[in-house]
């Protein structure tokens, strides 16, 4: 699958923003998913589902993507 043909000539004239444009809805395009790489959906956009966003926001609570999680005094208060 050749999407970049060099013969396919680029187009110098293309028109610039027109009425047409105005065709296309009005939330963001798709794109993949950062959680699980599926199409994301407008409903919980950057996400495919809310779970997924949930699951994103969860990473962000429980710290994965920062502090650590440190193990927890009531362990060692065994000692
Ligand atoms: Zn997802």
């Amino acid at each position: 699958m050749s999407t970049d043909d060099p013969q396919h000539p680029s187009h110098p004239q293309k028109p610039a923003f027109t009425a047409e444009t105005v065709d296309f809805p009005p939330t963001r395009p798709a794109r993949p998913c950062p959680n699980c790489g599926k199409m994301s959906v407008a409903a919980s956009y950057p996400f495919c589902s809310k779970r997924c966003r949930m699951v994103d926001l969860n990473r962000w609570l429980t710290g994965a993507y920062a502090i650590p999680v440190v193990e927890s005094d009531e362990e060692s208060d065994d000692l």
